[in-house]
This record gives structure tokens, C-alpha cells and sequence, in this order.
């Protein structure tokens, strides 16, 4: 048996059990009124906020990441699962829609006909290690499938494999302290476990936060099975920033000081990170970036893996013959410098095959161009990302040519703001066509995250007693019911 740091990982018998165990819970939960699930939602949000004091010494010592933004993350953990039991308690989420009979329904009279949204089944949730709360054990794709009435197997991120433990053991508690089957949430250990997860029939479907190489080998593990299973990645994205020349000429010191706050926040270990500026080449941009850039400090990233991956990165963006290094990182025992480059863009349209892959780490490359008809046609390069941020002027003539290059390739646009920073909202979108996600249909952050573990059923001429209690006549569950 192999261990990550001291715990075990799970072996391929324990995994056998851990599946019998979470398919009988999740008939068990499957079951529940939207109004009981919700509660189970709040009692976990509840029993984490209690031992936030715990769990944030433990998270702080496995990431690095400071305290103060570990606490704000285990209250953003809770109130995602508070929001997902608001989502859930009307039913509006199950989609009732009942067609009663109608013999004058052309081309043919139409039977009784209902359709409403069950649970997928047991779900596979594998964990970020840059958000270990918010995108980890009790993070926002379990929150989601929870509320779709799933089990949950979470599969444990390496670099947080005591606080995944700990924060799984609150989860049970509530679960078990509300009466029902501790199955409803599990926990696997070890990338191999992870990938016979995967692999397991019972399972239903995955959803996965993390890098774009472990998501597309996990995707092609789901496709692969006999039986292929709907895989949800959240990958990476550079999320490119366009900036006009108006903006630039009309705000450019506060642009330039934006950009360095939001690609240095966190590390730069975000998402959402902006890990491109297009700037008009007479602007003074490059200058202006690397004066706020060099006086940043050390930065410490999350684990061994993350460091080696921005090293690496690094030494390859600095060798590179389409771009120029501005200020080179430098690391110590505290942690990394950050790096600026630049190129034109001619440059860049010649190396775009590696300059769009993610530099996860404190980094950013400025793109200067000279005309307007440059940037529509470098934007019209990008295929997949997770965000496209305009810095523009409503006079801009570019804007409208532009927004519509980008709405085709990026699940969120931004006017005039910075992308870093995702809010847990029912309008929120994160996800976007691939390399950003495997599924560009579907959002992980929201009220809509939901959906993914839902799959529409329909009922033709049934009696109402054997109906789910959303579609029966007398509405037990008072949930909304469209009758059309
Ligand atoms: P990661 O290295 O891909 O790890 C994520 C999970 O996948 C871990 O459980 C890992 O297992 C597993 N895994 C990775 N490669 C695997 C493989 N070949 N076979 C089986 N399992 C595998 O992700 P990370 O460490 O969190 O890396 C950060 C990346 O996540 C960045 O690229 C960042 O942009 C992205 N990210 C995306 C979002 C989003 O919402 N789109 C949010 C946060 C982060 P082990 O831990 O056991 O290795």
C-alpha cells in the first residue's frame, strides 16, 4: 500500500466497497424531498463553519496559502452549500413539466406526458489543489451534485491530503448526525485510485477542477469505458485581456496597475488568471507593468508540483524565440519572483501553438500591436477560455466586431473589469468551450453547477401513485409544476 504523506492510499478492494456502499446511499438520498436534502446541506455548511478553526491551521500548512484568505475561502465553502439549499428547496431545479391528455393535439392525440429531472447517481469528485476548500472536499461540485441527490466519492488532491481528510470527516458527522447513510459521502486516496474510479460501472458521472493534462487523461479514461460517462473538467485558461487604444490612452496607469493586482493575486495560481495583455505598442505598457511588477515580492506556491511546473515554464517562455524575457523570477527558500514577457504580435501569431497553454504561477506575457485589425484577428485565434476581458471605451469602433469574436470563445466576458475572481451566483458561467472545459455547455461555479448531475426523465400515461411525488397530481412536495 503506497501513502501520501501519512495517509494510505485506497486500495482497489476498499474502492469495491466504498461504490456498493455510495450506489445504496444514493437510492436512499435520491429519495429525499428537496426541502430534506436542503437541510443536510445546511447542517454540513453549519458543522464546517464550526470547525473553520481547525481546519484552516491544517490548510495553511499544506498550501501555504495565507490564513486570512483560507478563512474567507471556508466561508465562501459554506455559503455555496447554503446557496445550493436555497436552489433546491422551491423544486423548481427538478423541472416539472406536465402534458395532460389532449386528443386534439395535432398530428395525433397526446398521451399523458411528464418529465422531470432525477439524480444521475454516484458521482466522482476530483479536487483543485489551488482553492482547498472552495474547489475541494466540500467545494462546489460536491455542493451541486449533494443537491442533485448524488452520493459523492471525492477523490483527495495530493497536496491537501490531511485537510481533504479532515474536512471529510465533518461531512460524514453531519450526514450520520441527520440519520442517513454515511455513504452519501466518501473519500478515495492515491492518483491510481483515482483513475480506477474513473474506470468503475457504478459510477455516473465526474467532475474534475484542475490542470488541463490530468483532466483530458481522466476525460479520455471516461470515454474510453464500455459504458462512457458524462465527464465534467474545469481546465486551465489564459484568459487574455484586450486593451483598446482609447482605454489605454484615457486610463492606462490605472490599467497597467489592475493588471499586475489581478495576474499576481493568489500567486497567480488562479483560474482566471490574466495570462495575456494586448496593448497598443506606443503605450508605454511594458515599461509601466514591470515598474509595479519588481517590487512584488516573494510568492509562495502551493506545493512541489506547482513550483517545478512554473520553473519549467519559465525556462521555456524565456527560450523561446518568439518572446522577449522583461523580468526574469528568481526563487528562493520564500518562494518566486514574478515574470513579465512581451512580444509583438506578429511574434506571437508565429508561436501561438505554446504561448496559449497556461503559465499557472505569478507571469504574464504583453502583446503590443499597432493597429486595431491586429487585435480582431488575434483574437480571433483563441479557441477555448474561461474568461475575455475588454479594456475599452464605449466610442471604441472595434467593440462590437470584437465581442463577438470572444463571445464564441470564452464563457465570461468582462468590460472594464479583471477577471480573477469568480462569484457563486445563479448568472455565474465558468467553463468555456476546450481547452477550457470538457464540456462548454455547462458551468462548475453557480446554482446552474446543478444541472450537470440531473438528467430529464418523462412518464407516458402513468398512474399517479407511481409517479415521483414532483410529478403527481397533489404535488406533495408543493414544488413548482408547468403545465403546458
Ligand atoms: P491536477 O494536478 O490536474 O490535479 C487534479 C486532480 O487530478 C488530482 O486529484 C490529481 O491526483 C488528479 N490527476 C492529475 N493527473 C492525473 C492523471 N494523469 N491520472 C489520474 N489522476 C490525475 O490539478 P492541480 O494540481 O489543481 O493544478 C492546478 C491546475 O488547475 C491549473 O492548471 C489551474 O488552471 C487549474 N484550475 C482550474 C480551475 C477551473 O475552474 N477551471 C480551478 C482551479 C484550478 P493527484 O493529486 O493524486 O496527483
Amino acid at each position: 500500500m503506497s501513502t501520501v504523506e501519512d495517509i494510505a492510499s485506497t486500495t482497489v478492494s476498499e474502492l469495491n466497497s466504498i461504490m456498493d456502499a455510495a450506489v445504496a446511499a444514493g437510492d436512499v438520498f435520491a429519495r429525499l424531498s428537496p426541502t430534506q436534502r436542503a437541510e443536510i446541506l445546511e447542517s454540513i455548511a453549519n458543522a464546517l463553519d464550526a470547525k473553520s478553526g481547525e481546519l484552516v491551521p491544517i490548510a495553511f500548512t499544506e498550501t501555504h496559502l495565507p490564513i486570512a484568505r483560507l478563512e474567507s475561502e471556508v466561508k465562501r465553502t459554506s455559503f455555496q452549500l447554503r446557496l445550493m439549499a436555497k436552489t433546491i428547496r422551491s423544486g423548481s431545479y427538478l423541472g416539472a413539466v406536465i402534458n395532460e391528455p389532449d386528443a386534439s393535439w395535432p398530428p395525433g392525440p397526446r398521451p399523458d406526458l411528464r418529465r422531470v429531472l432525477a439524480s444521475v447517481g454516484p458521482v466522482a469528485v476530483f479536487t483543485a489543489s489551488n482553492f482547498p476548500f472552495a474547489f475541494s472536499v466540500l467545494g462546489g461540485d460536491t455542493a451541486s451534485a449533494l443537491a442533485a441527490g448524488c452520493s459523492v466519492i471525492v477523490k483527495a488532491h495530493s497536496g491537501h491530503p490531511r485537510l481533504s481528510k479532515a474536512t471529510f470527516d465533518i461531512a460524514r458527522a453531519s450526514i450520520v448526525a441527520n440519520g442517513l447513510p454515511e455513504a452519501i459521502i466518501s473519500i478515495i486516496f492515491g492518483t491510481e485510485s483515482g483513475r480506477h474510479l474513473i474506470l468503475d460501472e457504478r459510477l455516473q458521472a465526474a467532475a474534475f477542477t484542475g490542470s488541463t493534462n490530468g483532466g483530458r487523461t481522466l476525460f479520455d479514461l471516461a470515454n474510453s469505458r464500455p459504458r462512457p460517462i458524462p465527464f465534467y473538467g474545469e481546465l486551465g485558461s489564459v484568459n487574455p485581456v484586450f486593451v483598446t487604444r482609447n482605454a489605454a490612452k484615457r486610463r492606462g496607469n490605472a490599467l497597467w496597475e489592475g493588471f499586475v493586482e489581478s495576474f499576481t493575486l493568489g500567486a497567480g495560481q488562479f483560474c482566471t488568471k490574466p495570462g495575456i495583455i494586448f496593448v497598443p505598442s506606443d503605450c508605454g505598457a511594458v515599461e509601466a507593468i514591470a515598474e509595479r511588477l519588481i517590487v512584488k515580492g516573494h510568492f509562495a506556491l502551493l506545493n512541489e508540483r506547482i513550483s517545478t511546473g512554473f520553473s519549467d515554464r519559465i525556462a521555456d517562455l524565456s527560450a523561446h524565440p518568439s518572446v522577449k524575457v522583461v523580468v526574469r523570477s528568481a526563487l528562493a527558500d520564500e518562494g518566486v519572483t514574478p515574470s513579465l514577457f512581451t512580444t509583438d504580435i506578429a511574434s506571437f501569431v508565429a508561436g501561438v501553438d505554446t504561448l496559449l497553454d497556461e503559465t499557472f504561477g505569478p507571469a504574464s506575457l504583453v502583446v503590443t500591436y499597432t493597429s486595431e485589425e491586429e487585435l480582431l484577428h488575434v483574437a480571433s485565434l483563441f479557441t477555448g477560455e474561461l474568461t475575455a476581458t475588454l479594456q475599452a471605451e464605449k466610442d471604441d469602433a472595434i467593440v462590437p466586431e470584437l465581442i463577438s469574436l470572444l463571445q464564441s470563445r470564452a464563457g465570461r466576458l468582462l468590460w472594464n473589469n479583471w477577471p480573477t475572481g469568480v462569484a457563486v451566483t445563479s448568472a455565474m458561467q465558468h467553463g468555456g468551450p476546450y481547452p477550457a472545459s470538457t464540456s462548454s455547455r455547462d458551468t462548475s461555479v453557480g446554482t446552474s453547477a446543478i444541472d450537470r448531475f440531473l438528467r430529464p426523465v418523462t412518464y407516458q400515461n402513468f398512474p399517479d401513485d407511481f409517479l415521483p411525488p414532483a410529478l403527481r397530481q397533489s404535488n406533495p412536495w408543493s414544488v413548482k409544476q408547468t403545465h403546458d
